[in-house]
């Protein structure tokens, strides 16, 4: 994704998306429309022409693909989810694992492990004085733990995702954005389509027999998604840094780390040495629609220098560091911390029609699923939990019962 940091109020990520998708007209009808271009979309439109070639998968991206969290997140690979292990969830960084086999996708996965770091001891086995970290931050942070995980590249990711999809025959649309959608027997999704050299927008009509919604933190009245919290977080770059740097703070064995107190900080080293860290949450002025908020508008620049700030009161070899990039990226969590993975509100039992406030049968398959909300845990999650709604939408698998909307 190369957008130039003014026309991208949320400034621009060090990640690098290499995917142009090929040019198709928008059809009338598909059986699966796939809304939302992340790791969850992207993943789920793979899977489905994976084990459903005769099904036709339209993937509608209202930018383009990895606009969202997927194109600027950290990258740290997490096992479980951000309310940790839930009833037959299975083993996440295994089944990611498998299915970037399945869709040939490299993206530089490392699982080398994560650190969990804290202010005070934890219950864990390591003692403070094997902690290769000791930085100052509101009390001394160190090392409390050490958990399944590691790091990828995530503009491969994303790429190697989007090139699987299309690979597989799904046909994946940018600059379409979902706007409404009717709801009365098959669903009628309205688009707001911009196309051409001019980017002139036009108004476009698809149905599906089944709609997938994976727009993670944004359009959330859509995704008849209520009660959640969207928040843009912070992310910088220092420019890279000496061997010798990277051992003296302790991260010479690039395992990605993250708080388990507050104040929160997470990170993690890039192949050349340049490192991400993270902290920091923006509101939307109006609470909801996170597309209004810019990264160099007052309150974010002032979260950007306190972050900037931080970091190089961490440790001594990090005094003079200097930062390349500064960005953001949407989040959405919710009181639980647990993932949404549940039926739409609006959805009725495939094939039905439904009348004026008809209810479904709870297990009954319906025509629309919502996944999202990982909390800032998605990265991993979002592919396993992705293929998982692709098998629901074909009858294969049920949804698992500790991610109602309601929960
Ligand atoms: C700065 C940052 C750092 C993070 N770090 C980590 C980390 O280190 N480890 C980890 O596990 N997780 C991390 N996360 C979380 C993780 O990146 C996300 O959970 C994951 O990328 C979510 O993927 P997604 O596909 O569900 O959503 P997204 O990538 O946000 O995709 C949603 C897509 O939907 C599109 N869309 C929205 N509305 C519409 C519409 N109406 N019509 C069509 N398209 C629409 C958007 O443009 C977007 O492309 C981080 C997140 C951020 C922001």
């Amino acid at each position: 994704m190369s957008r130039s940091p003014k026309l991208d109020p949320w400034g621009t990520p060090p990640w690098k998306i290499s995917f142009t998708p090929t040019r198709h007209s928008l059809p009338d009808a598909v059986d699966f429309a796939v809304i939302g271009g992340g790791f969850t979309g992207l993943a789920a439109a793979a899977w489905l022409r994976l084990l459903a070639p005769e099904k036709s998968v339209a993937l509608l991206e209202a930018a383009r693909i990895g606009a969202g969290a997927s194109g600027r997140t950290g990258g740290m690979v997490l096992a479980e989810t951000a309310a940790g292990d839930q009833p037959g969830l299975g083993n996440v960084l295994t089944g990611f694992q498998s299915i970037l086999e399945k869709l040939k996708v490299r993206c530089d996965l490392k699982l080398n492990g994560a650190w969990e770091i804290a202010r005070k001891q934890s219950s864990s086995k390591a003692k403070p004085q094997q902690s290769p970290i000791a930085w100052n931050d509101s009390g001394t942070l160190r090392v409390v733990n050490e958990v399944p995980g590691g790091a990828l590249d995530p503009g491969k990711l994303v790429t190697g995702l989007a090139r699987a999809a299309q690979h597989l025959g799904a046909h994946i649309f940018e600059n379409h954005r979902v706007q409404h959608i009717y709801w009365n027997g098959r669903p009628e999704l309205h688009l707001a389509a911009a196309r051409g050299p001019a980017q002139k927008v036009t108004e476009q009509r698809i149905t599906a027999a089944k709609i997938f919604f994976a727009t993670n933190a944004l359009s959330l009245p859509e995704a008849g998604l209520t009660g959640m919290h969207p928040r843009l977080t912070l992310a910088v770059l220092t420019r890279p840094v000496s061997e010798k740097v990277l051992a003296a703070i302790g991260l010479a064995e690039r395992k990605p780390f993250y708080t388990v107190d507050f104040p929160y900080l997470w990170g993690r080293v890039r192949p050349d040495r340049s490192i991400v860290w993270g902290a920091g949450l923006v509101q939307s002025p109006d609470a909801d629609d996170l597309e209004k908020v810019d990264i160099s508008a007052e309150e974010s620049a002032a979260a950007f220098d306190r972050l900037e700030d931080r970091i190089r009161h961490l440790h001594p070899a990090l005094e003079k560091i200097k930062f390349s990039r500064r960005w953001g990226g949407p989040i959405l969590f919710r009181d639980s911390w647990k993932p949404v993975f549940d039926w739409h509100p609006e959805s009725i039992a495939s094939g039905a029609t439904r009348k004026r406030g008809e209810s479904n049968d709870g297990d009954a398959p319906r025509n629309a699923i919502v996944l999202g909300a990982y909390a800032g845990h998605g990265v991993a999650l979002s592919s396993y939990l992705g293929s998982w709604a692709a098998e629901v939408l074909l009858e294969r698998r049920k949804l698992p019962h500790w991610s109602a909307l309601g929960s």
